[in-house]
C-alpha cells in the first residue's frame, strides 16, 4: 500500500515543480515522511526542514518565498480592483469665499 517514492523520483518531481529554486545537495533523504534539509537558492540564510511530502504540496517551505508569492497574489489583486475602478477623483472647485456679511440691522437706530 502506500505509493513509495525514493529520493531519485523526489527530487525528479521536485526539480519540476522548482527548477533551480532549492538546493537539494546538503539533504538526507529517508523517506516521502521524514523531513529533509534543503536551502532555498534565493534565500539560503535559513535552511527548510520540510518532509518530502509537504515540500512537493506547498510552495516549497520556504518562508520568504512563501511570503513573495503572498505579496505578489495580493499585489496582483490589488491591482485589479485598482484598474477596474480607475476613475479620477473629482477635483472639488474650491468655492469662492464669501465676504463677512456686512452689518446688522437689527440694531436699533
Ligand atoms: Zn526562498
Amino acid at each position: 500500500m502506500g505509493l513509495r517514492i525514493d529520493e531519485a523520483t523526489f527530487l525528479e518531481r521536485a526539480i519540476s515543480r522548482f527548477g533551480a529554486r532549492y538546493d537539494y545537495s546538503q539533504m538526507t533523504y529517508k523517506s516521502y515522511r521524514t523531513p529533509i534539509k534543503i536551502r532555498c537558492v534565493e534565500h539560503p540564510v535559513r535552511e527548510v526542514v520540510i518532509t518530502p511530502e509537504r515540500h512537493l504540496q506547498t510552495t516549497g517551505g520556504c518562508k520568504y518565498c512563501l511570503r513573495n508569492y503572498r505579496n505578489q497574489t495580493l499585489e496582483r489583486v490589488l491591482r485589479m480592483e485598482c484598474e477596474s475602478s480607475e476613475l479620477p477623483a473629482p477635483l472639488l472647485p474650491r468655492a469662492p469665499q464669501e465676504p463677512p456679511v456686512a452689518g446688522q440691522k437689527s440694531k436699533a437706530v
